[in-house]
């Protein structure tokens, strides 16, 4: 039931997890070899032992799936090597009878503490990515929705650009759960959401806004274009079919009604506007899209 992506972002928030007290437990070993003066192992003292570490590997082999910026994940790389090269010095000096100079203690220390910084950071990140998705659907829940709106629409003026809001709201949908049971409505809701993230860019917001009904958020676009993503939408959803019992199918439509975000000096404004739009496409006889105030697809 879970979105792919949800499951993925909750993996690798797990191995990061993982990777962080794996960190620990060779900062403690470090620190042991250091103050007991034991002798540095291969994992201490390896030219290459940033690779090889577990965090290493992991950094080269899966950490792109954290959706960081090529800077950020730079910085993550040249740090888990700086902490790796201070250990390094440290335990040589430390082997060869030498004493620790306190600047490289402190540089040591510091750099593991930004490094460890960077990892909770980019894990705090997904936490709260998946704690804002809708698990059903994979659009996000409202729970940062007024921020993020806000935010577009600020963007949107200050460019001189419009941004558009689109309110989406499945056609008889009682009827599905009526006819067919709460389950395959939600395997309609699931599918519907899969379809709309199909089809928008990853710039575009894409919010759950209530039962079955959805918010898009489209920015940078002219009003000839955001008519032709909801019209492809509306023609799409018309189209999928979702199994029922033995080898019955049923399809699923939707109306739309957008709003120009720029607009409107609030924001409730455009969403109560887009909203009034989607229920005059209900009026109409629904499957279509209507502009706040002008009817741009008529079915
Ligand atoms: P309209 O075309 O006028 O929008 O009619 P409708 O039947 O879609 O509208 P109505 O608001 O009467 O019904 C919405 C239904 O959506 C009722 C509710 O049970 C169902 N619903 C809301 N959330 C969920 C959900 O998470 N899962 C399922 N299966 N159903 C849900
Ligand atoms: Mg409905
Ligand atoms: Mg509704």
């Amino acid at each position: 039931m879970i979105p792919l992506q949800t499951r993925k972002q909750e993996e690798t928030a797990q191995e990061l997890d993982k990777m962080l007290n794996s960190h620990r437990n060779w900062v403690y070993r470090l620190n042991k070899t250091l103050i007991c003066g034991l002798e540095p192992t291969n994992e201490m003292v390896a030219t290459d032992a940033h690779v090889h570490c577990a965090f290493g590997h992991w950094l080269e082999t899966r950490a792109k799936e954290l959706d960081l910026d090529a800077a950020t994940l730079d910085n993550l790389v040249n740090r888990h090597k700086k902490v790796h090269d201070l250990a390094r010095d440290m335990a040589l000096t430390v082997s060869s009878g030498g004493t620790i100079e306190e600047a490289l203690y402190d540089d040591f220390l510091q750099s593991s503490e930004r490094f460890v910084g960077l990892i909770e950071a980019a894990y705090d990140a997904l936490i709260a990515s998946i704690n804002a998705t809708d698990p059903l659907t994979g659009a996000e829940n409202r729970s940062l929705m007024t921020v993020r709106l806000e935010e577009r629409k600020r963007l949107a003026g200050s460019k001189n650009n419009k941004a558009w809001v689109v309110m989406i709201d499945l056609d008889h949908f009682k009827s599905v759960n009526d006819d067919y049971g709460h389950e395959i409505g939600d395997q309609v809701l699931k599918g519907f959401g899969a379809l709309v993230r199909d089809h928008i860019r990853s710039d575009d917001l894409f919010f759950r806004y209530g039962g079955e009904e959805f918010l898009l958020c489209i920015s940078g676009v002219t009003e000839n274009t955001v008519a032709r993503v909801a019209e492809r939408l509306r023609k799409a959803s018309a189209q999928k079919t979702y199994k029922v019992k033995g080898d019955g199918e049923l399809s699923v439509t939707a109306s739309f009604g957008i709003a120009d975000l720029t607009a409107h000096a609030e924001l409730s404004g455009a969403i109560n506007a887009a909203d009034s739009a989607m229920y005059a496409a209900k009026r109409a006889g629904r499957d279509r899209v209507v502009f706040d105030q002008v009817t741009v697809s008529a079915s």
